[in-house]
């Protein structure tokens, strides 16, 4: 189909406001990287999720989802199709004795949503910059707490466009992964245990967190988190800091002085500049102490 047409067609699910052609993707990645998507839909229904699965496959067109873009790089060639943005989705509120999450709500606004209402468990989200869809997805997680610990349930369309309701048992939620990103689900909504707590500690909690957080991270540059998973009995930052990579750049990226399993944009950084960088770590600490590091960072989208 020609993107003339895929355009029409796209208006017949979507209101027009909310299709964007040949959209940078740069502005919504924390990276701040990324090529231009053919179409960027913003939905604000389930059915109109529902809908646009069932549009790409009946016409064979590539359906990518985005959260908030906090651990992924967009390569500079941009994704052709149709790419998802949930952000108009983004409800939270109490029901039936739980917290309940619309997909593009931010895992930090949940994390306050948990502290207004007296709930403890998600203070470790307090500062993961991602979407609740994006954190389920990942199984997000900190200082010794992840979504796995707390989640109820969650609402998921399948890539047949069928609605599920999976528990947490079912989400198969492990180490920065799960079900949902090994099927290539969507998440729509999630719904937290509502364990109640005291406000004055759950605060507290949150504001310790936030301290450790803003003095080891190097939040004033735009960066994808931390970049790789942790090796079984290592840990990243620290075989990166012992192969003396801090400050080491290409292009507009940098091996972070502050946090060594950061990769900041230090101005004009390409997706190719972090991906060359990315593979010049890999390689130099396999060759100083024989540890493959695997990206935690999702890497999507084409060469340019
Ligand atoms: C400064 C900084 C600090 C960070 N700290 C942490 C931390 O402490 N702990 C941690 O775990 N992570 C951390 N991260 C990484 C990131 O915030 C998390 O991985 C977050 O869960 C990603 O969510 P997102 O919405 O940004 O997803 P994106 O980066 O947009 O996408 C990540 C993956 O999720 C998929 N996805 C997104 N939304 C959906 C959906 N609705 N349904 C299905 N799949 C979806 C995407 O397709 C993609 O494959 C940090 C990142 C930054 C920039």
């Amino acid at each position: 189909m020609d993107k003339q047409k895929l355009y029409e067609e796209l208006q017949r699910l979507i209101p027009k406001e909310h299709i964007k052609q040949d959209e940078p993707l740069n502005q919504y990645t924390f990276t701040k990287t990324g090529g231009k998507a053919d179409f960027l839909v913003l939905p604000s229904t389930y059915e109109e999720v529902q809908n646009c699965i069932l549009f790409s496959r009946e016409n064979a067109i590539p359906l990518t989802i985005l959260g908030n873009g906090s651990n992924l790089i967009i390569r500079d060639g941009g994704i052709r199709g149709i790419v998802l943005i949930l952000s108009h989705m983004d409800r939270i509120f109490m029901k039936d004795g739980l917290i309940v999450a619309q997909s593009g709500a931010t895992i930090i606004n949940v994390s306050r949503y948990a502290l207004e209402q007296s709930v403890t468990g998600l203070e470790f989200a307090c500062g993961i910059p991602g979407s609740v869809g994006g954190a389920v997805y990942m199984n997000a997680g900190a200082y010794d707490g992840d979504i796995s610990q707390v989640i109820d349930s969650a609402l998921v369309l399948t890539e047949e466009g069928e609605l599920l309701t999976l528990t947490n048992e079912e989400m198969e939620l492990t180490y920065r992964s799960s079900l949902i990103a090994k099927r290539g689900y969507i998440v729509l909504e999630a719904r937290f245990a509502a364990k109640k707590g005291e406000p004055e500690a759950i605060k507290a909690r949150m504001d310790e967190l936030t301290f450790l957080r803003e003095s080891k991270q190097p939040l004033e540059y735009p960066s994808c988190g931390s970049v790789f998973k942790r090796p079984p009995g290592y840990f990243a930052g620290k075989l990166i800091q012992d192969s003396k990579l801090q400050g080491v750049s290409i292009g507009g990226a940098q091996v972070s002085t502050k946090h060594a399993g950061f990769i900041v944009n230090t101005g004009n950084a390409t997706a190719t500049d972090y991906l060359n960088l990315i593979k010049h770590v890999q390689k130099t600490v396999k060759e100083n102490f024989g540890v493959d590091l695997e990206t935690e960072v999702k890497i999507i989208g084409e060469e340019q």
